[in-house]
């Protein structure tokens, strides 16, 4: 695996002043590595402004194009306003807001027409997992939320367990390498990261799972002590 990415996904925190302290910290370390911060939108182009070295997502984008849709915020937008990656399908989405598989196809289809790198997240809840239905959920979400226009150079899928994410319960190795290996197969090679309870003690054995080329971090990325353990992790498995 060459250069891992590591993905911080922010969510609803953070002012513009503390945004900038977290996101400064990350710069200072960065250096070669493939870092990704997804903000709130509100911070997105101060960041972009304050720092040149930091890779760039939105946490989510709207399936139109533009228009008379109040309070979204689209692709296109996002690219603007400097953004390369965007994450799409999160659980906190599906199970908050009812997004459905279909809606985040045509998200991420307005994300590659805008030139941006979707991120599609899959997993299964904690009752899905139990009744043994982990791999089929994970299908149905890869052959309903990636569209077609997607490949190995142009989206990445995350796999994110939900009974993993913010509860400091991480799979195991074994079950996140048959869930890489299955999403590997179904995607045609699509690159996978793993999210769900990433800190730094964990990072490293995650990185050394087959198929895993990287990782979306949610709380832990709001810590920059912490964040940049898991990042030098990456030099680890390098
Ligand atoms: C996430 O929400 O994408 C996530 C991985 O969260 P956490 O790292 O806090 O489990």
């Amino acid at each position: 695996m060459p250069n891992p990415i590591i993905i911080a996904n922010w969510k609803m925190n953070c002012t513009r002043a503390e945004s900038l302290e977290i996101a400064r910290a990350i710069a200072g370390y960065a250096g070669n590595h493939n870092i990704v911060v997804c903000p709130p939108f509100t911070v997105l182009f101060p960041l972009v402004q304050a720092l040149k070295n930091l890779k760039l997502g939105g946490q989510d984008c709207s399936a139109h194009e533009k228009g008379a849709h109040t309070g979204e915020i689209s692709a296109s937008q996002l690219k603007d306003a400097g953004c390369s990656y965007v994450i799409l399908g999160h659980s906190e989405r599906r199970r908050n807001l009812n997004e459905q598989s279909e809606l985040i196809r045509e998200k991420a289809t307005r994300a590659l027409n805008s030139g941006l790198i979707p991120i599609i997240c899959v997993g299964e809840t904690a009752e899905e997992k139990k009744l043994g239905h982990t791999l089929e959920i994970i299908g149905e979400q890869l052959l309903s939320s990636v569209p077609a226009g997607a490949n190995p150079g142009n989206a990445i899928i995350a796999y994110e367990p939900v009974w993993s994410i913010g509860t400091g319960v991480v799979p195991k190795d074994a079950e996140v390498a048959q869930a890489a290996e299955f999403i590997v197969r179904a995607t045609k090679n699509i690159p996978i990261i793993y999210g769900g309870s990433v800190n730094g003690d964990n990072a490293a054995d995650l990185l050394k799972i087959k198929n895993i080329s990287g990782l979306l971090v949610g709380g832990a990325s709001l810590n920059p002590k912490e964040f940049w353990k898991i990042v030098n992790s990456v030099n680890v498995t390098v």
